[in-house]
Formats: structure tokens, C-alpha cells, sequence
């Protein structure tokens, strides 16, 4: 890659921004400096939100050019029965009380096999904190997900609900190396990567306001480094648009790329990458010459097993069905906004993705140009949040994908969950790269 030109080597700050206050910002992102969380804040009040995506836009087209992944996946939500009552939350029951559900393990088998059946590579499963289900209940029904469906990655529980199978488990006071052990158990019986739910956003003036009871944010990223430091991969999200100032969220953005920045040290250092002075970090998204893209720890491949943050995925509050009704939730250019901030900031996390389900297909095509590489999947069911009380029924097709991406001015690539390129035919698939195991 250190061949081609930077796609910034045209562009002067000008180009990119009208407004005086993102010059010095545009500056630093064609040098692929780190901006500061002063400069998120700017980017965040600044009056230019087009300048704003220009310079998340330039980012993205240095990292993956033209390229929109999407992946075809099913969810698995296997029960809504929760302990916690998160005012945000308007998937959680109480066991008993009307819309309650829990699926048995042969009910997720079987939404396993179906899901296998029509071609899907990620089985992404989830659900609330059941309080009487002991912890084997848990890899069990991994162990029959990895038997039933062996070529399907499972992408299972938030960190959360990882605190959540520490405390049944009974290593609850064993602190991170309980984390460890129960995450161990969880990959043993045929976890690939954790998702990057239930972050929130790291501020305990926030956590106490709407999710008390909740884990705060410094248990939420030592679920994330220990399942790392197993060679897991895993997402982050961060929820906006509630009880959360702008600045919490730039100070989010800022914990998540510290932590990065720390994993990423280790494996630098094995790869004889050099990491920047400043933050003794990695660059990922500066002039193309000191990327190293192809060079990422893929998992068998790089001889070190770490797992790292891969996507960073942004995600608007919907008031409905919550206990905070009242708030509006944010607008449409705030999502344009918050992504594309989230792109400048965390510029050691690869990936950035729009999440069809909670932005909408038409949004999700219009963050292609303001930061985002990724679409997500075709999902087919979605109960977390019910955009505008709809049903759970949301399903897109692999066509509707391909067509938003190739609109938008894009290539479309179907990925696994560990981003490898998938070949397919109909509901048959296989790795680009047929070296690579096959689940991840
Ligand atoms: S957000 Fe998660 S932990 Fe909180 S109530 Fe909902 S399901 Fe339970």
C-alpha cells in the first residue's frame, strides 16, 4: 500500500472545511495527527456538519477506499426476561409479566439451523440477565450452537451479561480473573467474539441517572481486555441522544481508543510496527504509508493471539416503549454527526459501522459518506429496540444491501465477523482466503 498515494495528498484544509474553527482540526487529520478531545468537542459545536463528514469521509476512503462491508448474520434474542430494569431499555420483562419470553436450547438450535440453511455466517445471540438460569445453561447451549452450525461464527454476550455468568458461575470475587475464567469457559464451548453492546456511555453521572445496576464503564472495558487477551475480538457501541452530554461522549470515544491503543502496543511491537510518540499507541487511519491495514492481527495469522476492538458502532436512543419517553432522541444530523466524529477520534479502531437496524437503511446509506465502512447485516430479527414501536421483525436482503452500498458510489464486500472476504453462491459461502479456519 505504500505505493499509492494518500487520497489526501490533493486536498488542502480548505477543500474540506468552510469554517474557520475545523481548519486547524482539518490540519491535523491530513497529517493523521490524534485530535484532542478539545477538538472533538469543536467538531461536536461547530455550525459545519459537512465539514465535519468531509473529514471522517477522508479518513474512510484512506482505510478501506470505496469498499462498504455488510455481512449476512441472523440475532438470536433468547430471552428479554432481565434482573436489571435499564431506564433506557424497552426489550427487558420481568419473568411473568406480558411479552415476556425465554427460548429453550433447542428453540436457538433451531433458529441456528434455519439461519444456517439460508447461508448466514454470523449467529449474533444476546439477551437480558435471567435470574434463575445457572451458568451452564450458557455453554451448553454454545457447545450444541458450535455442533449444530460449526461454520457459523458465534458472536454472543455483552459485557454485561458476561458480569452477569461471572456472578452464577460463582466467580463473581475472583475480580478479572474470574472474567478471564468464565470467558475461557465461554470460547472453550464455542464463543468466536463478543459483541459491543451494553456500553452505553462511560460517565457515572449518567450510568446512576438511567442504568443504575448496570456495570459502569471500567467493568465494561476489563470484559473487553480480558476477552482480548484471549485473542477474542470484540465491537463497542456507544449510546447517545439520552441523559449524556456531548462531552461524556467524546470522553467515551477517548477511553475506548486508550484501551486500543494499549492492546494494539503488544502487537506493534511483535510486527515491528511502530507506534506514534504521542500516545505510544498505533495509527490507523493517517497517510496511507502508515497504515497497516493488511497487517492487523487476524486470529492464526500473525502468530500472537490478541484480540483487539474492530468496529466502533454508534447508536441513536429511541425514546419509544422507554423509560424516558420524554426525551426526544437525537436528530438525523446529529447521527451524521456523531459517526463521523466517532471516525476522526478512534483512529486506531478499523472499523466504523451503521447500523441499519436503529439508523435506518436510508440513513445508513448517507453515513457511507461521513465515516462508516460498515452496514452491519440482514439481521431478519432485531428485539433490542423496535425503531418507532415497529414489529421485531427487521430483515434486509443481501440485494437491498448491495444496492444502498452501490447507489452511494460504493463497492460492496460481504464479510465474516472478523472481516475476511466471504465468496458466495445463493446460500453457499466461502472464505476468499480458503487457509483461514472457517468459524474464526
Ligand atoms: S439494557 Fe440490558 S441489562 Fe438493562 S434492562 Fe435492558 S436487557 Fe436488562
Amino acid at each position: 500500500m505504500s505505493a499509492m498515494q494518500d487520497v489526501a495528498q490533493d486536498f488542502a484544509p480548505k477543500d474540506l472545511v468552510r469554517s474557520p474553527e475545523l481548519v486547524p482540526i482539518a490540519e491535523k487529520v491530513l497529517r493523521g495527527d490524534r485530535l484532542s478531545l478539545e477538538d472533538g468537542l469543536t467538531l461536536y459545536e461547530t455550525a459545519d456538519v459537512h465539514g465535519v463528514c468531509a473529514l471522517a469521509d477522508l479518513v474512510r476512503r484512506r482505510m478501506h477506499g470505496r469498499t462498504a462491508f455488510y455481512n449476512v448474520n441472523r440475532h438470536v434474542n433468547y430471552s428479554n426476561v432481565c434482573a436489571l430494569s435499564c431506564s433506557f431499555c424497552a426489550f427487558h420483562r420481568k419473568r411473568g409479566q406480558d411479552g415476556a419470553y425465554e427460548m429453550d436450547i433447542e428453540e436457538v438450535r433451531d433458529a441456528a439451523l434455519a439461519a444456517a440453511d439460508a447461508g448466514a455466517t454470523e449467529l449474533h445471540v444476546v439477551g437480558g440477565l435471567h435470574p434463575w438460569l445457572p451458568f451452564e445453561h450458557y455453554t451448553k447451549m454454545l457447545s450444541e450452537l458450535r455442533t449444530a452450525v460449526p461454520r457459523i461464527h458465534l458472536k454472543a454476550f455483552t459485557a454485561v451479561e458476561i458480569v452477569h455468568l461471572q456472578r452464577i458461575s460463582k466467580r463473581g470475587r475472583d475480580g478479572y480473573e474470574g472474567t478471564l475464567a468464565v470467558l475461557r469457559d465461554l470460547k472453550e464451548a464455542g464463543l468466536g467474539s463478543l459483541p459491543g453492546g451494553g456500553a452505553e456511555v462511560f460517565d457515572d453521572r449518567a450510568h446512576d441517572t438511567a442504568w443504575k445496576g448496570k456495570i459502569r464503564g471500567d467493568q465494561w472495558l476489563d470484559v473487553h481486555r480480558a476477552a482480548h487477551e484471549l485473542g477474542l475480538n470484540s465491537n463497542a457501541t456507544m449510546l447517545y441522544g439520552h441523559v449524556e452530554g456531548r462531552r461524556e461522549r467524546i470522553v467515551h470515544m477517548d477511553l475506548l481508543r486508550k484501551q486500543q491503543d494499549r492492546t494494539l502496543a503488544n502487537w506493534a511491537e511483535h510486527q515491528n510496527i511502530g507506534t506514534r510518540p504521542d500516545t505510544d499507541g498505533v495509527l490507523l487511519s493517517g497517510p496511507l504509508d502508515a497504515y497497516p491495514q493488511q497487517r492487523l492481527p487476524m486470529p492464526g495469522q500473525c502468530g500472537l493471539d490478541t484480540g483487539y476492538f474492530q468496529t466502533i458502532i454508534p447508536l441513536p436512543f429511541f425514546p419509544d416503549e422507554s423509560g424516558l419517553e420524554q426525551l426526544p432522541g437525537p436528530t438525523g444530523l446529529e447521527n451524521l454527526r456523531t459517526l463521523a466524529i466517532a471516525r476522526l477520534m478512534l483512529d486506531n479502531i478499523p472499523h466504523a459501522k451503521a447500523f441499519w437496524i436503529m439508523q435506518t437503511l436510508g440513513m445508513a446509506q448517507l453515513m457511507l459518506d461521513a465515516g462508516a465502512d460498515d452496514l452491519d447485516g440482514t439481521v431478519v430479527w432485531y428485539d433490542i429496540t423496535h425503531l418507532g414501536g415497529s414489529s421485531t421483525h427487521q430483515e434486509t436482503t443481501v440485494n437491498d444491501l448491495r444496492r444502498i452500498a452501490t447507489e452511494a458510489g460504493f463497492d460492496p464486500v460481504e464479510r465474516d465477523t472478523l472481516y475476511r472476504r466471504v465468496e458466495r453462491d445463493g446460500a453457499n459461502w466461502r472464505l476468499a482466503d480458503e487457509s483461514l479456519p472457517v468459524a474464526g
